[in-house]
């Protein structure tokens, strides 16, 4: 729509030099312990002090040591003097007359990473990023186009949700259904499986009880398919897992996917099979972004389900969001349900995602920042297509 009401805030905060400050967001509560330690905390007294700065940290979610009001003041200077609560500015804010919220960030280094909230009747999503751009380049993904690259810290991956509280004015303790913010997808920029050390820091510090206390049953980390990297979303961070699938033959997840080329469809679903957390309670989101004439035929669709017999699973059909200069078109709505139906006659749910916060560029496979200069070329993208 020409003329729809989009609000846009270029909220350019002064940014404070940290000189050298270590950042305490996004520190484990082992490493917090440490640290304090390290900084003379008698060892007996650093599991309390490591509760009490906690809960300031994620619940009240303060950014000022002078607010830590249970510490004593030398004990608040003394942590002023070590670390800093500073968050990254947010560069702008832009809503969309579905009220989805896209922040672009800019972190340490001067590097934009951008976070967007998604509300809906039931709950309200957080899609947060896991790295400045992606290494891989699957052909439909804007992010895919970004050459910069930096894994990004477990603190910068949780500041998104800091970020997002405080812009949605959500601190203190209302139950998970009452929340702006109850769920989490790790569905932003880059692979989370290429960073999952600081993914998995990040996403124990939102689970956290004490804390920002999003239940592992409402974070669901989505992956292009770092099969060996798999089995560890299970074991060390306990949350849901979805799988960007896309194809039904390798010769199309080939071009689509290119990580298929080092672990194919058939590698693919071993790993999946042999998932640790597998059940019905806790099924596979398979992601499926509809291409027109690519992967979006009634075969594509009988095939999918025999591929993936036997897995407790759900399929996500994405209705494919356009970008500048992206080699595919959506396919019709028509051939997204007839789709569905057949996914859903052999006794999957296959919902359709609604687009969302599409006039700001917000949705899924949309993310690039603002200020990324190394673009490839139309050329290059399409090229790449064809191999
Ligand atoms: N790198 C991870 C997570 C981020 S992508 C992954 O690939 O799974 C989040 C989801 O958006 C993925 O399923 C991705 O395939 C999908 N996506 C990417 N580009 C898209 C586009 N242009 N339209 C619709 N979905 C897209
Ligand atoms: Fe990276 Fe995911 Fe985009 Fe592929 S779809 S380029 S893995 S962000």
């Amino acid at each position: 729509m020409a003329d729809a009401p989009i609000t846009q805030d270029v909220l350019t905060i002064p940014r404070k030099e940290t000189g050298g400050l270590r950042p305490l967001v996004g520190l484990t509560r082992e490493q917090m312990r440490e640290a304090l330690i390290g900084l003379g905390t008698p060892e007996k007294q650093a599991k309390m002090r490591v509760g009490q700065i906690w809960s300031w940290l994620y619940w009240h979610g303060v950014t000022d040591f002078d607010m830590m009001t249970n510490l004593a003041k030398p004990y608040r200077a003394m942590l002023a003097e070590n670390f800093t609560l500073e968050r990254p500015e947010i560069v702008t804010r832009q809503i969309s007359e579905d009220g989805t919220r896209k922040y672009l960030l800019r972190i340490a280094g001067g590097h934009e990473v951008e976070a967007v909230y998604i509300p809906e009747t039931d709950r309200g999503t957080l899609c947060i990023s896991s790295q400045i751009g992606c290494t891989l380049t699957c052909s439909f993904c804007h992010t895919g186009t970004q050459k910069l690259v930096r894994n990004l810290t477990a603190g910068e991956i949780v500041a998104q949700i800091l970020v997002a509280r405080d812009d949605l004015e959500e601190w203190g303790g209302l139950p998970t259904d009452k929340r702006k913010i109850s769920n989490i997808v790790l569905m932003g920029m880059g692979e989370p499986l290429y960073n999952v050390d600081n993914v998995r820091d990040a996403m124990k510090i939102a689970m956290d009880g004490e804390g920002i206390s999003i239940s592992r049953r409402r974070i669901t980390l989505s992956t292009s398919g770092v099969v060996p990297e798999i089995a560890r979303v299970g074991e060390e961070i306990g949350c849901l897992l979805a799988i960007s699938f896309h194809a039904t033959t390798d010769e199309v997840r080939d071009k689509l996917v290119p990580i298929n080329k080092r672990w194919n469809i058939a590698t693919l679903l071993d790993a999946l099979r042999a998932y640790p957390t597998l059940s019905n309670s806790e099924r596979i989101t398979f992601e499926y972004v509809m291409l027109k004439g690519v992967n979006d035929s009634d075969e594509d669709a009988r095939r999918l389900v025999k591929l993936i017999a036997g897995i407790p699973a759900k399929i996500n059909l994405i209705p494919f969001n356009p970008w500048p200069g992206a080699p595919y078109e959506r396919s019709d709505w028509d051939r997204i349900e007839t789709f569905g139906r057949i996914v859903n006659a052999a006794g999957y749910a296959s919902p359709i995602r609604r687009p969302r916060g599409e006039d700001i560029m917000a949705a899924c496979g949309q993310l690039k920042s603002a200020t990324e200069r190394a673009r490839k070329s139309r050329a290059e993208i399409a090229a790449e297509t064809q191999t």
